[in-house]
């Protein structure tokens, strides 16, 4: 019995209708990249209003890494919300928030004193890493990267790289936001000491330490393409920033949580980030975010300084709790590194048979393949929208990234069964088979 099972073309009329119904009631900007409504997920399955069971490579953006619905979040949650549903933990609090903060501490990299907060959304979290540092070193610049996703406020559109659809038309943006060139191997053929001797000669040059209060980088690239930096890049940015007296903040919302074969891509660089920056895959599916770091930069804000209505809900914490626990008890690192190996083997091989990939990438279960004109460097985006497109059409949900728009992201649920895994890159070769 094939996993994928497609009652219906795609999108199915149930779909359909309720599509026609968005685009009287939610504004065009809010846009929908698969029109598939769905009614139930498990694990890595989700099947729509219209009874078709697809396959997800997409986690709802490296969200579900725990599996869709995993019923000790499910649990975790309905106990919650029976027992309290919200007091605000800044008026009168409540355990949850400090066992998680405790857990955290105990897992993110850095054998220092630490102290965590909550908040809602991965932006948030940049947010208040970007706050927490400038108020510790009372500098004003922060340094972000060619290719950088942070998220969609005001202050994280300006960190964030890519125009369109990202910032077109919605500044003015924050000041005192600076980007420079990262290390993009596939495109810059330079190792992580040239790349990273480039990237300080423009901050030093353009920016100066004496007014940085932080450097944010993501350890791998998400949105951006999913960029794993040369080795030994990062670690030489971390160094000068502690030589400098600049806050080094690891951008973990993508990378974090057991996604790319360790908890932290940070600790496979083998680096100590000041702050680390969390979402996503926290939460099991609840909007969760948190910063983490060095308890006296933490500590710099004064009482009062930081947190938020919902920052730190009881029931997104719980569902946290229970996710990350998932996390450790079951070795779901060790599971995005198995998952790692089968899709590097498996895109790597299509790469052989098909010159439109021009790079294969990634570590544990974020990988990718990026699309180029064949025998170029020039990127296409129309080869990586066909191959999706096909993929959707066929039960497979997969995501785009890539500042060019041209990079196939996967990011299964690191629950997702090796059956499932095979399945859906069958549709992969047969939409490269397809396109061709
Ligand atoms: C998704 C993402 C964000 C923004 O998170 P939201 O929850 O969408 O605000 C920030 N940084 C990185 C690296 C991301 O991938």
């Amino acid at each position: 019995m094939p996993e994928i099972s497609l009652a219906t073309s795609i999108p199915g009329p149930k779909s359909a209708a309720l599509l026609e119904r968005k685009r009287r009631s939610v504004p065009d900007g809010v846009s929908v990249t698969f029109p598939v409504f769905v009614e139930s997920a498990d694990g890595a399955i989700l099947t729509d209003v219209d009874g078709n069971r697809l396959i997800d490579l997409g986690s709802g953006i490296a969200v579900s890494s725990v599996g869709n619905a995993h019923p000790k979040v499910v649990k975790a949650v309905q106990d919650q919300v029976a027992a309290f549903t919200h007091t605000a933990f800044g008026i009168t609090p409540y355990e949850s928030y400090i066992e998680l903060a405790e857990l955290v501490a105990s897992i993110t990299p850095g054998d220092f004193d630490k102290r965590t907060m909550f908040v809602n959304t991965g932006a948030e979290a940049v947010e208040n890493a970007v706050k927490i540092a400038r108020r510790y070193t009372g500098k004003p610049a922060v340094v972000v990267f060619d290719h950088a996703f942070h998220g969609r406020t005001n202050l994280t559109m300006a960190m964030t790289a890519k125009q369109a659809p990202y910032k077109t038309g919605f500044g003015p943006f924050a000041p005192d936001v600076y980007r420079v060139p990262a290390s993009y191997p596939f495109r810059d053929g330079l190792t992580g000491a040239e790349a990273a001797e480039r990237t300080i000669y423009q901050i030093e040059t353009q920016i100066g330490a004496a007014n940085l209060a932080a450097i944010v980088i993501e350890p791998i690239q998400g949105e951006g393409g999913f960029i794993v930096p040369a080795p030994g890049y990062l670690a030489a940015l971390v160094k000068w920033a502690n030589e400098n007296d600049v806050v080094f903040v690891a951008d973990e919302v993508q990378a974090g949580f057991a996604r790319t074969g360790d908890m932290f891509a940070s600790q496979f660089e083998k680096i100590e980030p000041d702050l680390i920056t969390m979402a996503k895959g926290i939460g099991g599916g609840l909007p969760l975010a948190a910063v983490t770091g060095r308890a006296e930069i933490m500590n710099a804000a004064h009482p009062g300084g930081l947190g938020g209505t919902y920052g730190g809900n009881p029931i997104s914490l719980a569902a946290g709790l229970a996710t990350v626990h998932v996390m450790i008890d079951d070795d779901l690192p060790a599971k995005a590194r198995a998952i790692g190996e089968a899709l590097l083997a498996r895109l790597g091989a299509a790469a052989k048979t098909d010159a439109r990939i021009g790079d294969v990438r990634g570590r544990g279960a974020m990988v990718a393949a990026e699309f180029v004109v064949p025998g170029t460097t020039k990127p296409d985006a129309h080869a990586a929208d066909a191959v999706i497109e096909y993929m959707a059409q066929h039960g497979v949900v997969v995501l785009e990234c890539g500042t060019d728009g041209n990079v196939i992201r996967f990011l299964p649920p690191l629950v997702i069964t090796d059956v499932q895994l095979a399945e859906a890159l069958d549709v992969f070769d047969e939409a490269l088979r397809a396109t061709r």
